[in-house]
């Protein structure tokens, strides 16, 4: 009995990241990129991070954005789902919500480890620097395979003035010779 309520509480966290994975595709994509969202909070701190490459919303907005998301959606869960279901849905709502954010700034500002890492870089600098309509996912392709927005990046030209540090030998200023057959400098093809 015991082991089946804990396996319904680990079960409704991963629905919980779950859902988080299609808000952060739905946000992106409509909020971030449909010109008709452009004004909203999101949508113009996006652009920005877009133009400037290294510009990353302040921590504060994130918290109201986790307190936003915890504060309509955790009521009704608690609701249909009784207090433990309820808040192991939130917390792992939320909680993956910080994993996309860490791994968002990570994908900037660090090179990838394993496959994952190399993955989840190559797929969201084909969204930023080859064509900003597709890939919007930045923690799994799954919902840009089941909108029809998933795009397997060649080799990504990314534009000098926007270009990731650890992507650069500092001996040189070229790409480093480990990424050089995935990654070029050049000119974006897209914003
Ligand atoms: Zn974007
Ligand atoms: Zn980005």
């Amino acid at each position: 009995m015991l082991a089946l309520r804990i396996a319904a509480v680990i079960a409704a966290a991963a629905a919980g990241v779950l859902t988080w994975t299609l808000l952060e595709y739905m946000i992106h994509r409509w909020m971030g990129h449909d010109r008709r969202f452009r004004r909203s909070p999101f949508g113009v701190e996006h652009v920005r991070h877009h133009i400037e490459g290294n510009y990353f919303a302040p921590t504060w907005k994130k918290l109201i954005a986790a307190a936003i998301f915890t504060a309509v959606l955790g009521p009704p869960a608690i609701l249909i789902a009784g207090a433990p279901l309820g808040l192991a849905y939130v917390a792992g709502l939320v909680g993956f919500y910080g994993v996309y954010e860490w791994l968002h700034r990570r994908e900037h500002t660090h090179p990838g480890t394993g496959p994952y890492g190399r993955w989840a870089r190559r797929h969201h600098f084909h969204h930023h620097f080859a064509d900003g309509r597709t890939n919007h996912g930045v923690t799994t392709p799954l919902w840009d395979l089941a909108f029809g927005t998933y795009e397997r990046p060649s080799i990504i030209k990314v534009p000098p003035r926007l270009c990731m540090a650890w992507l650069l030998d500092p001996a040189t200023g070229a790409i480093r010779a480990e990424h050089a057959g995935t990654y070029q400098l050049g000119k974006q093809t897209s914003r």
